[in-house]
């Protein structure tokens, strides 16, 4: 019980929501509660017919509610729950005259009904039915409008008891529409919180490398737009003879290898600068500054890598990078298709001159 209670404060402060059948269970109870009120009500009246149309509608109601687990038939369960009150409240109607109060009920389950199938999934056609439920309800309450003008009821009391009988039906229906604006208008905020966590998520999930952590190439690139200061490097760096890590340690040895290298760089530069996995074992970094800062922080990463403890095996993995740079402003009118290349293909040079060194010229 206080388990219970627990949860329905946290659902009131938006921190936790309604598990699946919970809309339509707590539908159910609280009409067959005000239905059992109403056989009470019926009853000390000497209104038996009340009391009779009012006791079947609760036993439909609370049958409904343990009848609907989590996984139950919805559809049987709100459809029996949402004429039986709109039947009640017309039969009331009739028995007792309009100024009751009882058509408030059939107002009353209209958003209601919206709501509850709004929240299921369970149905294939949710708008036709919703049009069909809303349609006979209010053709039928219409009509019966115009046949108790016309006629008696079928029981009279006094004002005071019409009066104290309409307070009551009207302040359960003030109440009942309030309580389930407020658990939209919940369930809303916590659609809303949950889809701007997911897209929060999905967007890291396309900036963001997996396994590195470190941004893809489409991010850096769409990141780079969005620089306008002048004074950069570009250094692209790559493993030098991984293929052979794979081949000797294994892939998930080379996934450590790749995440250590990662790190080396993410540590080695400023917080404004960019790191990114180009490739496979190609990284990308834009330092700014000038082309001696960017020599510092390779020096940084080479030395990092070189002092690494990467044991496989019993094996220490030696781990190199080799590197081409290049400088904004080193050429008119470059773009940054054109810093990338010239970064390129210093890296290759310096591949093709003996690895694990870092190039700064085309030579
Ligand atoms: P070089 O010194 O010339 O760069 O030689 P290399 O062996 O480093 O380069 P090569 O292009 O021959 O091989 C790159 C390897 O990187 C091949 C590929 O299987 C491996 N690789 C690419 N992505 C991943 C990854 O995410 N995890 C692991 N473990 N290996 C990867
Ligand atoms: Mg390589
Ligand atoms: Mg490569």
């Amino acid at each position: 019980m206080s388990g219970m209670i627990k949860q329905a404060i946290l659902i009131v402060k938006g921190k936790a929501r309604m598990a699946g059948g919970d809309h339509f269970r707590f539908l159910a109870a609280f009409m067959s509660a005000v239905h059992l009120a109403l056989t009470g009500i019926g009853a000390l009246l000497g209104c038996h017919m009340l009391a009779g149309v009012s006791f079947a509608a609760a036993a439909a109601e609370l049958s409904m509610f343990y009848a609907v687990k989590r996984n139950g038939n919805f559809f049987a369960g709100i459809t029996v729950v949402y004429f039986a009150t709109c039947l009640h409240g017309l039969a009331a109607c009739v028995l007792m005259g309009w100024t009751y109060g009882f058509f408030l009920y059939n107002l009353v389950m209209i958003p209601i009904l919206f709501y509850m199938v709004c929240m299921t999934e369970d149905l294939l056609k949710p708008k036709k039915y919703v049009i069909f439920c809303t349609g006979a309800n209010c053709i039928a309450t219409l009509l019966l409008r115009r046949y108790v003008y016309l006629g008696e009821p079928w029981y009279v009391y006094t004002k005071e008891t019409a009066f104290w009988v309409s307070f009551f039906n009207h302040l359960v229906c003030f109440f009942f529409i309030t309580m389930f604006s407020e658990m939209f208008i919940l369930e809303l905020r916590a659609s809303r919180r949950e889809l701007r966590r997911q897209t929060e998520e999905l967007k890291r999930l396309a900036d963001y490398d997996g396994l590195t952590k470190l941004r893809n190439r489409r991010s850096m690139l769409a990141a780079w737009e969005g620089i306008t200061r002048e004074d950069y490097c570009v250094v692209m760096g790559d493993i030098d003879d991984f293929k052979k890590v794979n081949d000797t340690y294994g892939h998930e040895a080379g996934d450590e290898v790749l995440k250590m290298v990662a790190a080396s760089m993410q540590g080695a530069v400023d917080k404004e600068d960019y790191v990114s996995r180009w490739g496979g074992e190609e990284f990308l970094m834009i330092v700014f500054g000038s082309l001696a800062y960017a020599l510092k922080v390779v020096d940084k990463v080479q030395r990092e890598l070189q002092n690494a403890d990467l044991v496989v095996e019993g094996k220490k993995i030696a781990v190199t990078m080799t590197f081409g740079l290049s400088e904004r402003g080193e050429a008119v009118g470059e773009d940054v298709d054109e810093l990338i290349r010239r970064a390129d293909r210093r890296l290759y040079i310096g591949k093709n001159s003996g690895k694990n060194c870092v190039k700064i010229k085309d030579e």
